[in-house]
């Protein structure tokens, strides 16, 4: 049986966890607007152990010291008119960020179908940036683009097609949201949704690339809020709060939405976001050459007290943590009973797949069969699991109805999830089958389960995950030396069964 993870409640907050999120220089700041908070929280620290939850006018002290008010408005026109001067001379040439242009029709509809083309770019791209670095994203955008030019050819496309083009991106559910939108937008007959309201309507669309979409394609006057504008707004307010509290969250947006540019919205979220990925960095900012810097109380505040840094902010928030679990993945390649193996050419090999569930993790991809076990299992137990899944959803049961010509331990390696470290060991099988390939794949019993049988060509060319071809590059590693080299435990040749 596979076993599919479900991921882990995040901790529960206790006292402790909170007071770990305060740094001493967030404390050297609150001392200087607020003295009285810093008592409260030196008396709430003198009694930690015995409270096992923050006091409620703490978090409320927390709150009005971190949001007691929005910019000034000289702060917000020398805000908006420095970061636009700055981003027109320094913005990355980035491919999403070129316009659109279209050759025929008159000038309004040029227009619309302009403004279209441009939100499905930012579209694409803004989902692509989630969780991806800027340069790895470009080659993914230039080819998904040439596939896919516009809405209407991406709701044509496959989950198959759209899958194998985002391979190595990860987050796959993504990549499904975007050719459900597109579907759906393309079904409804209309335009592109062109407000924030009609596109938080479309799968995978949220506040942020809503905000996105509507501001850079369609100049509506709405904020953005992403990592970088989190950061940048907590440093130029010196906001100390957890930046993950819903209260928080809200004041950022509160925030952005006061700043945002009238004239040039979808140019000043830009700014604000590009500031964050290449001038306000989370580890080294670089306050001297930033165009707003005269207006940043972080700087402000380590500038009077050696104590407080500007990387104080935002506050850190410790990570939920990862879980462990195990997976053992089986590499089959069934050989056609009708030769024999001095006959046998590399063609006439295949390899099983195995289509994952529509739900869950990595939804609806390809890989080779696997089982997911949550404590870690000898390599008798490992072999006997995949056995019964052989048997069980494809009806290989040796020496039945076919034999092992080889079976090996390729080695392991450790892949991280977001919320899952997952060690994976690789076994690499060779079956024959007695009645030949045609017979057995025929059952009705396996038709219950997606799978295909690819040669080693069709597999090496196909969109898979990032862990599935580094099981299938180990695998054909192990193939041309005639042993692992990704494991120790597997240099020590296991017997055949
Ligand atoms: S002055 Fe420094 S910390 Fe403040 S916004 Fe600019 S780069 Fe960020």
């Amino acid at each position: 049986m596979v076993v599919f993870p479900s991921h882990s409640p995040l901790p529960t907050r206790g006292f402790e966890f909170q007071t770990a999120l305060i740094n001493s220089s967030s404390r050297a700041y609150f001392n200087k607007i607020n003295t009285n908070l810093i008592s409260i929280l030196s008396m709430a620290k003198n009694n930690k152990g015995r409270n096992s939850k923050r006091p409620q006018s703490i978090k409320q002290e927390e709150e009005i010291a971190d949001m007691e008010d929005l910019f000034s408005e000289g702060d917000t026109r020398k805000i908006r008119a420095s970061l636009l001067d700055w981003y027109d001379e320094n913005q990355r040439d980035l491919p999403w960020r070129r316009r659109a242009t279209t050759k025929s029709g008159n000038g309004k509809d040029n227009k619309q179908e302009e403004d279209e083309k441009r939100a499905y770019g930012v579209w694409v791209s803004e989902v692509m940036l989630q969780q991806t670095r800027v340069q790895t994203v470009i080659d993914y955008y230039n080819r998904w683009m040439q596939k896919w030019p516009t809405l209407h050819h991406l709701s044509q496309a496959s989950l198959e097609e759209v899958n194998e083009m985002w391979a190595g991106l990860g987050y796959y559910r993504r990549a499904r949201f975007l050719l459900e939108g597109a579907r759906m937008i393309v079904a409804g007959g209309s335009k592109f949704p062109n407000t924030v309201s009609a596109l938080r309507k479309v799968p995978g669309i949220g506040d942020y690339t809503a905000g996105a979409i509507a501001s850079i394609a369609f100049k509506q006057v709405v904020p953005v809020v992403d990592g970088n504008v989190v950061r940048v707004l907590a440093r130029l307010k010196a906001i100390s709060a957890n930046p993950k509290d819903k209260h928080t969250v809200k004041n950022f947006w509160k925030l952005a939405a006061q700043l945002v540019d009238p004239s040039r919205p979808g140019d000043f979220n830009q700014s604000l976001m590009e500031l964050g990925a290449t001038l306000c960095t989370p580890l080294n900012p670089s306050c001297t050459t930033c165009p707003v810097s005269s207006q940043c109380r972080a700087l402000g505040n380590s500038t009077n007290d050696e104590s407080v840094m500007v990387t104080d902010y935002p506050m850190k928030v410790v990570k939920a943590k990862q879980r462990n679990d195990f997976s053992t993945v089986c590499v089959v390649e069934i050989s056609d009973a009708s030769q024999n193996r001095s006959q046998q050419t590399k063609s006439n090999s295949r390899f099983l797949l195995v289509k994952r569930p529509d739900e869950g993790l990595l939804a609806g991809l390809w890989e080779f069969p696997c089982v997911t076990l949550d404590e870690e299992a000898d390599l008798s137990m490992r072999r006997k699991l995949i056995d019964q899944l052989l048997k069980k959803s494809f009806k290989l049961d040796p020496p039945k109805n076919c034999s092992i010509i080889s079976r090996e331990l390729v080695g392991e390696f450790v892949h991280v999830f977001t919320h899952i470290r997952r060690k994976i060991y690789v076994e690499f099988l060779v079956l024959r089958l007695k009645g030949g390939m045609h017979d057995l794949f025929k059952e009705d019993g396996i038709k219950t389960m997606d799978w295909k049988l690819l040669d080693r060509e069709s597999v090496s060319s196909m969109g898979l995950t990032s862990a599935v071809r580094k099981v299938h590059s180990m695998v054909q590693k192990f193939k041309q030396n005639g042993s692992s080299s990704n494991s120790i435990r597997s240099r020590k040749k296991p017997k055949h069964t």
